[in-house]
């Protein structure tokens, strides 16, 4: 059995049954045994791949729209470009070599990622080594510098712990991580009536027996956070991740390993562990909050808008040989049997700046004689 395994155990005999977001921080963050502090899991290599992991062109389309906000904004002399969960960088390196276009963008922005694995903190420190902006890391949005600024997160909010709520005879129970009681050494899920209705499950609607919904606490701590700063100087938060656009029930942990489904509960600390985000619960909260929720769009939708195709039509013609690889690169960032429309974009922003790039209207493609 796993270290992580074993105390997961420990602890539940010492303290009871633990709520599925505690089992899941304890997997993902532990510091000596979590899945990111004792790994690089992103790649061809490792468990999962991502967006800027698939092409160059990703990071290079969202460091345009950064030069482009921050324009919007009134191209303040210092603006805090802040990444949150930067994996190896590479979007962020992507980013500032688009954004070249701009020397002024380039000149007003520091960079601060916010990053909880130490490992991946030291690979972002390899990658950024020759950044043309200061890089500099900070736990929380909390610590990062104040003062206008864009925030971005691709795959950050799916990662972050959910708890699951199965309604069953009528009542809401919270699903929690127990011991299977004729094997000490297995975990398995049960259910523990709430004493009371709660809350944060108020948005589901009609419940029925047998649905289950899922809250992710952090989402209201992120969307508290954007308030503080968005209100005092005009700035902007882009979030890219696998989601519905509508709070919809169902059981959506997930494990990778190795780039394979396994059981979330067979090897904590070994798989990456997340769930689906809610962009309707995350847009419904920017909303009270008084912020300008923009979204949720399509990944395939936001990318072509914001001139994908015309760079990968660039990309081609300088480098003819590379045309079908970057094709396949397009193609798994828009198709709607890969990411294309799984994947959504969510822009939290300050009143008073304009309709982010993206978040028009759908556009006609650009057609490829391929
Ligand atoms: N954005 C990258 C990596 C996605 S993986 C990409 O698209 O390739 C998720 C990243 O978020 C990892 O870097 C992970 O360590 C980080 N992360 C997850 N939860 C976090 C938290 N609460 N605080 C800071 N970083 C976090």
């Amino acid at each position: 059995m796993s270290p992580l395994k074993a105390r997961i155990i420990d602890r539940i005999k010492a303290e009871g049954p633990m709520s599925v977001a505690s089992y899941m921080a304890a997997c993902l963050f532990d510091a000596t045994d979590g899945f990111y502090p004792t790994r690089d899991p992103l790649g061809a290599d490792g468990d999962f791949i991502t967006a800027p992991e698939i092409s160059q062109m990703f990071g290079e389309m969202l460091g345009l729209w950064c030069v482009h906000m921050w324009r919007d904004m009134g191209a303040p002399p210092r603006l805090e470009l802040i990444e949150l969960g930067p994996g190896r960088g590479v979007m962020m390196l992507d980013m500032l070599r688009a954004a070249k276009v701009d020397p002024g963008f380039l000149k007003a922005a520091n960079v601060t990622l916010i990053e909880a694995s130490a490992a991946l903190q030291a690979v972002q420190g390899q990658t950024l080594a020759s950044s043309p902006c200061p890089v500099n890391w900070v736990d929380s949005l909390a610590d990062a510098p104040k003062g206008p600024c864009i925030i971005i997160g691709n795959e950050f909010l799916d990662c972050l712990p959910i708890r699951q709520f199965v309604r069953k005879d009528d009542a809401w129970h919270e699903r929690l991580v127990a011991i299977r009681p004729e094997d000490e050494t297995q975990l398995i899920f049960g259910l523990s009536p709430l004493p009371y209705e709660h809350d944060d499950i108020g948005h589901f609607r009609n419940p029925k027996n047998g649905d289950l919904a899922e809250v992710c606490p952090g989402y209201a701590q992120i969307i508290d956070q954007l308030k503080l700063r968005l209100e005092h100087n005009l700035s902007s938060a882009l979030f890219i991740d696998y989601g519905p656009a509508r709070s919809e029930y169902g059981d959506t942990l997930q494990a990778l390993k190795a780039h394979t489904k396994v059981d979330p509960l067979d090897e904590p600390g070994e798989a990456d562990l997340t769930a689906r985000v809610d962009f309707g619960l995350l847009g419904q909260l920017g909303e009270h909050a008084e912020l300008s929720v923009f979204g949720p769009q399509d990944q395939a939708e936001l990318l072509k808008q914001i001139g994908i195709e015309v760079r990968a039509l660039n990309l081609s013609q300088a480098q003819p040989a590379a045309k079908d690889k970057l094709m396949r690169q397009l193609h798994r960032l828009l198709n709607e049997d890969e990411m294309g429309t799984l994947f959504k974009a969510m822009c939290i922003q300050s009143a008073g700046l304009s309709i982010p790039p993206g978040f028009g209207h759908p556009t006609s493609d650009v057609q490829f004689d391929t």
